[in-house]
């Protein structure tokens, strides 16, 4: 139902070049060619990892056996943000599904999503999913599943403060504003689960790091990240 009426306010053009596409939220092969790419996939010990692995809750060792990797497949760049912005403030779903699916494609055979046993978007707050009516997180992980046939939960991580929108913000205000913004209802559920957290641009990686310090109380859970694309 929601493809059909999509199909009918968005007619399928590339929303870079406006050429016509076959595929409903689709960027073309030339503009998707573009793309900056990171590469993380191949490299251990990436920005966005080395990030992650400084970040305080994994400074014992025994968490930080618990964090396996991280990446993000674009590098954060005008275009790119064009189309993060479109995926999440332009009623186009389909795109972020897209964007997901062409990042698992790419990095299918890299091991990067291998022994992952469930995708897990960061959450928007109930508050916020009704005035957007879709989370893109959740959009890219149902287009991760697409491809790697890895189930989606989107129910156990929530959030539960109404923060300000990041994008409004200094990197000090940023960092506060995601405190404590983030809640597990049922850790018993990722008891021996390896999770990937799903994101859509990681800026300072606040966001992130608050999901992460929710999880880690969950001491059998080892954690993984992926975002469509990276500015660090
Ligand atoms: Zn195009």
């Amino acid at each position: 139902m929601l493809t059909c009426l999509q199909e009918l306010f968005y007619p399928t053009l590339c929303p870079m070049c406006q050429r016509g596409v076959d595929t409903l939220g689709a960027v073309c092969d030339s503009c998707l060619q573009q793309l900056p790419r990171t590469e993380h996939a191949l490299m251990r010990g990436n920005k966005v990892e080395q990030y992650f692995q400084q970040f305080q809750p994994f400074h014992t060792m025994q968490l930080r056996n618990r964090f396996v990797r991280a990446g993000a497949w674009l590098q954060y760049s005008d275009q790119v943000a064009t189309l993060i912005h479109r995926a999440k403030y332009s009623e186009q779903p389909f795109l972020a599904a897209f964007l997901g699916r062409q990042a698992a494609m790419e990095w299918l055979d890299t091991g990067f999503f291998d022994d992952i046993d469930l995708l897990v978007p960061v959450p928007l707050h109930p508050k916020r999913l009704r005035e957007r009516g879709y989370n893109q997180s959740e959009y890219i992980c149902r287009g991760l599943a697409e491809i790697l046939h890895i189930p989606v939960d989107a129910t156990n991580l929530l959030r539960v403060v109404n923060t300000h929108k990041q994008s409004l913000l200094s990197d000090s205000e940023r960092k506060q504003n995601v405190k404590d913004a983030f809640a597990v209802t049922m850790p018993e559920r990722w008891h021996r689960k390896h999770i990937l957290l799903v994101d859509d641009v990681i800026t300072t990686g606040s966001t992130l790091s608050w999901c992460i310090k929710e999880i880690t109380p969950i001491r059998t859970c080892r954690i993984s990240v992926f975002s469509l694309s990276t500015a660090r």
